[in-house]
C-alpha cells in the first residue's frame, strides 16, 4: 500500500503531496535543489592564493531559476585541479567534467535566462590544505 507523504509548504504553511514540485496554494518551490557543498573538514581557501597543480575541490552555485520558480544548481562542483591561473578565475580540470574554466569575480548578476551567478568557492581537499595565508 502506498504511504502518503508530505512537506509542508515554507511560504503559506500548507501541506503538499510530496510529489508535487510547487506549494498547490501559493506556489512556492517546495522542492528545493541541493546547494552544492564542500567536502568535510574543508577549509575555504583564496583563489588567488592558488598555484598551478593545486588540487582543490570547486564549488560553483550558479543557480538556474526555472519559469516555474525552481531554483536548478547548474554549476560544475568536484574535485580539481588547477591547470591555470588569469584575472577573472582558474582553469581546472576534473575527471569527472573535464576542463572548466571558473570565473571568480564576477557574480551576484542576474543575467539572460534567469541565472543567477554566486560567488565560486574554492575549498581544500580534506585538512591538508596549504596553510590559509
Ligand atoms: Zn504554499
Amino acid at each position: 500500500m502506498r504511504k502518503f507523504r508530505y512537506i509542508e509548504c515554507k511560504n503559506c504553511g500548507i501541506l503538499n503531496d510530496s510529489r508535487f514540485n510547487l506549494c498547490t496554494d501559493c506556489g512556492y518551490a517546495i522542492k528545493q535543489d541541493r546547494a552544492p557543498r564542500p567536502p568535510a573538514h574543508s577549509i575555504e581557501l583564496n583563489w588567488r592564493d592558488l598555484q598551478i597543480g593545486d588540487e582543490v575541490y570547486i564549488i560553483c552555485s550558479d543557480v538556474w531559476v526555472s519559469t516555474a520558480g525552481i531554483p536548478i544548481y547548474m554549476g560544475d562542483s568536484g574535485k580539481f585541479k588547477i591547470i591555470r591561473l588569469t584575472q577573472e578565475g582558474v582553469v581546472a580540470y576534473s575527471t569527472d567534467i573535464g576542463f572548466a574554466f571558473f570565473n571568480m569575480v564576477w557574480a551576484d548578476t542576474i543575467g539572460m535566462c534567469n541565472i543567477r551567478r554566486k560567488q565560486t568557492k574554492v575549498y581544500s581537499i580534506g585538512n591538508k590544505a596549504r596553510a590559509s595565508r
